[in-house]
């Protein structure tokens, strides 16, 4: 029940989509349809026309016109055709993006434990296989289907008027072999959606890290090229198996049902051939009947692949539909902000799943507006997870985050809060795009002044009016004959640009630094500092000598706050902030000494 429900809501949406926007979607099946129609009717009845013609009425003429008449209509549809498959596929692909785009619009909706949970990988191949090749199959079985019937009902006419039990025997073979099949296209079917899928996605990631240039001159320089290409053959090697495994089970009800068909062929054969020894026929009608029971067998065994189809297309509706009504992960805050004036941290915990271990522990803080906040600690302390708990990436499993003193994190619209701050978060991803779009994010115009102002700022100026193509330079050389690519340093001042053009109240950054050269990140802080005068900017940083002028500098341990204050009140603690300023700021005397 839920299948159809599903099934219906999804053709609702797909039909909705192709309503709206692509009338001659149906029209152009329509056309198809009743040609098809026409073609196999008319296909049966060609020889009967044409022998009757040579045979009885002595008339080659008419004979020559009929075979003439048809071949013509095979020429012109076959043009017709083509331009109706090509605009219909223009159709499809706008269709189906549609369908896609919702699942686009989902993964953004949801918040990033989604992309912990392995199960939601598949989710999403399910869902997206369906928008590539199933997400049209309703139509275009209802229309192929409608063909089948009306063909089918035209030739049980012609063989019907010779003997009626033919059509039914006929009709009795075909169903048992579809039944034969049944249950291994089910299996199949499991198998496709379950653990084909999970090996597939797993080798064509492996595969695609050969394109990865990082993988490959990581991999070269341990002498790992032939240990990659070997796990790469042997799980290919290993799915080919299990792949032709499951083809072999299929194969044999499959043979079963392909010689059960040919031996009902043989007999209605002989049958017809009787006839016509015995003179009860004409040889026009042997060969009319001859084409009328071939094509009733392919309408019949279409018709019967069709509900198959349906059936599927109809699980695989399911697969689209529960990925996209799957709240499991979903932010569904509703309230607006309209600025940010206070966040408070109350008693806030958080643990990766299947992790026993608190990544941030009870941490309690309250940020004010305009404040500098800096966030101090080891490696694996817990900085970056209580950046994105903030940010609202991921949700606390403890405790909240109090918004403006009024609301839950978890209830805000978190677009509203995204409205207000601006984030350099480590690993920044370039889109294979200009520089411009890549630093302005937007497709409804760059504001020039700004762009160059966040360039400038960024310290990136220099570079890129040395590219050919200034700020409308294409990143990668992958896939531009003349793009370009950025160092480790550059992409993050990219990325410093991007958060300057954002021009947010809010400033919010991971190590923004920790690419870049002592001068340029000098240079960075001292920027910020003057540019955040008024904003809020809470950073994480490795290097203590910048956060010596921050407001409050939480020190991370074990993912709690152990320390919290200003420089000059954590080094009169004389704890653990106090022994890692003075380790930094010993390594610098001594590396100068030197
Ligand atoms: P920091 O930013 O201080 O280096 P993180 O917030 O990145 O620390 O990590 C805190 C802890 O959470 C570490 O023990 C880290 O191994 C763990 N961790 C981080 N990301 C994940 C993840 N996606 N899944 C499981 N554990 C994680």
């Amino acid at each position: 029940m839920n299948k159809i429900k599903s099934y219906l809501a999804s053709n609702r949406m797909f039909f909705s989509f192709a309503w709206k926007n692509h009338k001659s979607y149906y029209l152009f099946y329509a056309i198809t349809t009743l040609y098809s129609v026409f073609s196999n009717i008319f296909t049966v009845y060609l020889p009967k026309l044409s022998l009757t013609a040579f045979l009885e009425k002595k008339d080659f003429r008419l004979g020559v016109i009929y075979i003439v008449a048809y071949i013509s209509i095979i020429i012109i549809w076959s043009y017709v055709e083509r331009k109706i498959s090509l605009a219909q596929g223009l159709n499809t692909q706008a269709i189906t993006f549609e369908m896609k785009s919702k699942i686009y619009e989902k993964i953004g909706s949801n918040n990033m434990l989604a992309f912990e949970d392995n199960e939601q990988f598949n989710a999403f191949s399910r869902a997206f296989d369906y928008t590539e090749r199933g997400a049209d199959e309703f139509v275009n079985s209802l229309f192929r289907l409608l063909s089948c019937v009306l063909t089918i009902i035209g030739v049980s006419y012609v063989i019907g008027s010779v003997n009626i039990w033919i059509v039914f025997i006929v009709f009795a073979t075909l169903i048992i072999a579809q039944l034969c099949m049944k249950k291994t296209n089910k299996l199949w079917f499991d198998y496709q959606h379950n653990e084909r899928l999970k090996k597939i996605r797993l080798i064509q990631h492996i595969s695609q890290l050969f394109q990865n240039k990082d993988f490959i001159s990581e991999i070269k320089l341990f002498n790992a090229i032939p240990f990659s290409v070997n796990i790469l053959r042997s799980k290919s090697k290993d799915f080919a198996i299990e792949n032709n495994e499951q083809d072999i089970r299929r194969f044999k009800w499959n043979f079963f049902a392909i010689a059960l068909n040919n031996i009902q062929f043989l007999c209605v054969h002989i049958y017809f051939g009787f006839l016509l020894f015995m003179e009860s026929i004409t040889i026009a009608t042997y060969s009319t009947l001859l084409a009328a029971i071939e094509q009733f067998s392919s309408s019949f065994g279409n018709l019967l692949q069709i509900f198959t189809e349906l059936q599927n297309s109809a699980t695989e509706a399911e697969y689209y539909l529960s990925y996209l009504s799957d709240t499991t992960y979903e932010q569904k805050g509703k309230i607006r902000v309209d600025s940010m004036k206070n966040i408070e941290f109350e008693n806030v915990s958080f643990a990766y799943p299947n992790q026993s271990r608190n990544a941030v522990d009870d941490v309690s803080i309250e940020i004010s507006a305009g404040e500098k906040i800096a966030i101090v600690g080891e490696n694996g302390s817990g900085k970056t997870t209580f950046l994105k708990i903030l940010l609202g990436l991921y949700p606390a499993s403890q405790g909240r985050v109090i918004f403006n003193q009024s609301y839950d994190i978890k209830d805000i619209e978190l677009s509203s809060w995204y409205d207000k701050v601006a984030t350099i978060m480590q690993n920044s991803i370039q889109m294979p795009l200009s520089v411009k779009d890549n630093i302005s994010l937007a497709d409804d115009g760059v504001d020039e002044e700004m762009l160059n102002y966040a360039i400038d700022f960024a310290g990136l100026k220099d570079y890129i009016d040395s590219l050919p193509s200034k700020e409308n330079s294409l990143i990668s050389k992958r896939f531009y004959t003349d793009g370009v690519d950025f160092s480790g340093g550059e992409k993050q001042k990219l990325s410093i640009a991007r958060a300057l053009y954002k021009s947010a109240d809010v400033l919010v950054f991971d190590e923004p630094s920790s690419a870049l050269d002592p001068n340029s990140e000098y240079d960075f802080f001292q920027k910020v500092y003057a540019l955040g005068a008024g904003k809020t900017v809470i950073y994480v940083s490795h290097r203590l000598s910048t956060v010596v002028n921050a407001d409050k500098i939480a020190v991370f341990q074990n993912g709690k706050i152990v320390e919290l204050g200003n420089h000059s009140e954590l080094m009169s603690q004389n704890g653990l902030y106090a022994e890692m300023f003075r380790k930094q700021a010993s390594n610098f005397t001594v590396s100068e000494g030197k």
